[in-house]
């Protein structure tokens, strides 16, 4: 069985530690924990040393926003690996925004996944097309593109750490969720792409989320659905009791 993910992306928000803290404190206490659902917050760098002690016995667990593919060195700006490691328990690797606004490719995240491996952090695999690519009748095959460039070099042993996230590009942000059905059917394609670079028990085994848009309104309706098995959230994770409301409804499924 595949427990579900719901995933909060707080992008470079909030703007200050306090109101970090403060938005970490309000979703842990009063998470109370569910076998049927995992919850994970993923705040800015600075603050993730302290949300991991917020959230000490209590059963929201920390993911980081990247991870560099090297393990230390000259790269200005960059977090060491090994230092994430020691506070997150998952990373979000190929979100559309680091492959659109700094020019990640999938070699680069197919590196970036394959060191979050190694140091035992579960990566988020984000993938998705543009409205152009759907309007084309491109998005299933640039969606098999994107997995099979960044994880075919993965070892099958390995596969069933990964999770990816179908977040289309057009519906981040915009309010205008994929219907679940659209979902669905592009999650399922994304199961028969991994079975192609692993087997049919590996692929059955890997968790595949949504992310686009996902409200309290809709979380429901996306859960419902046979491969669907999380949600990663961007907006709605920065007000405490809609993500909380969104975990319930993949909770209840
Ligand atoms: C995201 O950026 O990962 C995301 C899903 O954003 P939103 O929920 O705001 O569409």
């Amino acid at each position: 069985m595949r427990v579900p993910i719901v995933a909060g992306n707080w992008k470079m928000n909030p703007s200050t530690l306090d109101e970090s803290y403060a938005l970490a404190h309000e979703i842990v206490s009063q998470d109370t924990g569910n076998s049927n659902t995992i919850s994970v917050i993923c705040p800015p760098f600075p603050t993730l040393k302290t949300v991991k002690e917020l959230c000490q016995n209590s059963y929201v667990k920390i993911g980081a926003q990247n991870l560099h593919a090297e393990s230390s060195g000259a790269f200005t700006g960059e977090t060491p690996p090994e230092m994430i490691a020691e506070l997150c328990d998952y990373v979000i690797l190929g979100h559309s925004e680091r492959r659109q606004l700094f020019a990640e490719d999938d070699k680069f995240i197919g590196a970036k996944v394959s060191k979050s491996l190694e140091l035992g952090i579960s990566p988020i695999f984000c993938v998705g097309e543009t409205l152009e690519q759907r309007d084309s009748d491109l998005a299933y095959s640039v969606i098999e593109a994107q997995i099979k460039s960044s994880l075919s070099a993965i070892p099958t042993n390995k596969m069933q750490q990964i999770t990816v996230a179908y977040e289309p590009i057009w519906a981040i942000g915009t309010g205008k969720a994929a219907t679940p059905e659209i979902a669905q059917q592009m999650i399922a394609h994304i199961r028969d792409c991994l079975k192609s670079i692993s087997n049919d028990f590996t692929a059955s085994q890997i968790r595949i989320l949504y992310g686009g848009s996902v409200n309290a309104a809709n979380a429901a309706s996306i859960a419902s659905q046979e491969d669907i098995d999380g949600a990663l959230v961007g907006g709605a994770s920065l007000k405490a009791e809609e993500f909380l409301n969104i975990i319930k409804a993949f909770s209840s499924i």
